[in-house]
């Protein structure tokens, strides 16, 4: 099943948390600093461990990665690269789902029966939250007819981001991508 919840998202108990990172991987602003913070200096060091596939690149855009979540409540961190928003004419759509896709998989891959996601790229990133939100719930519907034991959480940060998505999980009126 898929839900709305709004809050921050380093406070929730499930099996995993998706951050929207940076291709370093290494922490920045918004929600990657705050998971940062919560998981303490361990998560850090995980991340430091993940093999760049090319000079300050672990994580290339719309791909993802785990770690464990050490000090947060979660088990999992898993680490996906939200698209920088420019116009929508430069394949962010195509890179936006993946980002769910990718992590996705790797939740199941790991066991995770519960996970959350904040709203990838829709901060500094840029990404206008109603076009992102159709194309995660749109992701999330379609991993859901193949994985219907999985809940799957959209953390909104804001009231205004929690109503898109309540709106959309509603009228169902997500697009397919
Ligand atoms: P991006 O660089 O992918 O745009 P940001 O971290 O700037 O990532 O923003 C992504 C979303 O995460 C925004 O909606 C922002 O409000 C939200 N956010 C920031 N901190 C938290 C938090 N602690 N829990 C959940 N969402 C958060």
């Amino acid at each position: 099943m898929m839900k709305v919840v709004q809050g921050d998202i380093t406070t929730l108990e499930v099996d995993a948390i998706v951050n929207a990172a940076n291709q370093v991987m290494l922490g920045g602003g918004g929600v990657d600093g705050a998971i940062h913070r919560a998981a303490g200096k361990e998560l850090f060091d995980a991340c430091l461990k993940v093999p760049e596939v090319r000079p300050g690149v672990r994580c290339p855009t719309g791909e993802a990665r785990i770690t464990p979540g050490f000090k947060l409540p979660a088990k999992f961190v898993i680490h996906t690269v939200g698209p920088v928003y420019r116009d929508g004419q430069h394949g962010e759509q195509e890179k936006l789902a993946n980002c769910y896709r990718n992590s996705l998989a790797l939740a199941a891959e790991n066991g995770c029966r519960s996970v959350a996601f904040p709203c990838i790229s829709t901060g500094v990133y840029g990404y206008p939250v109603e076009d992102a939100a159709r194309i995660a719930v749109s992701e999330v519907s379609a991993f859901l007819t193949s994985h219907a034991d999985m809940t799957i959480a959209f953390c909104c940060f804001s009231d205004y981001d929690r109503q898109v998505y309540e709106k959309l999980l509603k009228t169902g009126g997500w697009i397919n991508v």
